[in-house]
């Protein structure tokens, strides 16, 4: 049985969920999501429509090491684990505050492989205009996460650092979060993301220049990348989105009326399953 029969043939599974794994779509096709429960799999956009039933066991098992949890932390890690990895440091969230240099990285190995990697800034449209960043190789996986419906990438720097540097000049100007409840109603305008660009990069081109003298001219490159759009499978979005969540009641269920960012969308409420990773749970489909 091949990978790609699996995936699709099953309708049950328990285990630990797993942010899901989101492939990019095209103008003809909207981005394939796969739900992960464990070593388990299941492709949800053939199942549009059917009845989607999710059931917390009160099990958590953190998203790294495994262990049992009784309560997550950044969603998904087990306490230890949230106060020694690198990836759960502060300085993930807000890249500006790097301290690599100072020697303090909690796991340096981890900080060469991830941190000193090329990273791209770019714009987004997820409830609006915003300004991100992320590593080049997390693109478009990234776009799709955060449920974005268009992106362009603007600028690619050296590493995290710098990219976290660039992005504290555009929050001065756009912000950069997305509005999850806008996000899910699904009526998000159209953005001429090259104009906002354009209008962006001449009007903080003086503080650009500044920062690549101090970095170094090389270290930041202006890219010349075409928006990009990103569709989801979706038969009918929220009227009021209500949100669901397995501390306040272990059992989700309801007919499966679309996927968008990291949430499940029901015709009884939305789900945002990254906020629940390694919580253990039992999927059925109907
Ligand atoms: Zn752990």
């Amino acid at each position: 049985m091949s990978d790609l029969f699996s995936v699709a043939d099953v309708s049950a599974a328990r285990g630990p969920l797993r942010k899901m794994e989101i492939a990019p779509s095209d103008a003809e096709t909207p981005a394939q999501y796969t739900l992960r429960a464990g070593e388990q799999r299941i492709g949800l956009n053939a199942h549009l429509g059917a009845s989607l039933r999710l059931v917390h066991t009160g099990a958590i098992h953190c998203v790294h090491c495994g262990r049992a949890t009784r309560k997550s932390f950044a969603q998904g890690y087990c306490y230890p684990c949230f106060k020694s990895l690198a990836q759960c440091d502060t300085c993930i969230v807000k890249p500006e505050t790097c301290h690599y240099h100072a020697g303090t990285c909690r796991e340096p190995a981890w900080g060469e492989q991830h941190c000193f990697q090329p990273h791209v800034v770019y714009l987004a449209n997820s409830s609006g205009l915003k300004v991100g960043i992320t590593r080049k190789t997390q693109l478009p996986t990234r776009w799709l996460d955060q449920g974005a419906i268009q992106a362009l990438p603007i600028l690619e720097v050296d590493n995290r650092l710098q990219s976290g540097l660039v992005e504290t000049l555009f929050k001065q100007m756009v912000g950069d979060r997305t509005n999850w409840r806008a996000m899910l109603k699904g009526d998000v305008a159209p953005i001429d993301l090259p104009a906002e660009r354009d209008r962006l990069l001449a009007a903080l081109d003086q503080e650009l220049a500044a920062l690549k003298q101090r970095v170094g001219e090389q270290a930041i490159g202006t890219l010349a990348a075409s928006p990009v759009e990103l569709h989801y499978p979706i038969l009918e979005f929220p009227g009021k989105v209500v949100s669901h969540n397995f501390d306040k009641s272990p059992e989700v269920s309801g007919r499966l009326m679309g996927l968008k960012g990291q949430y499940l969308i029901f015709d009884t409420g939305v789900i945002n399953l990254r906020k629940f990773g390694g919580y253990e749970v039992e999927v059925a489909i109907e």
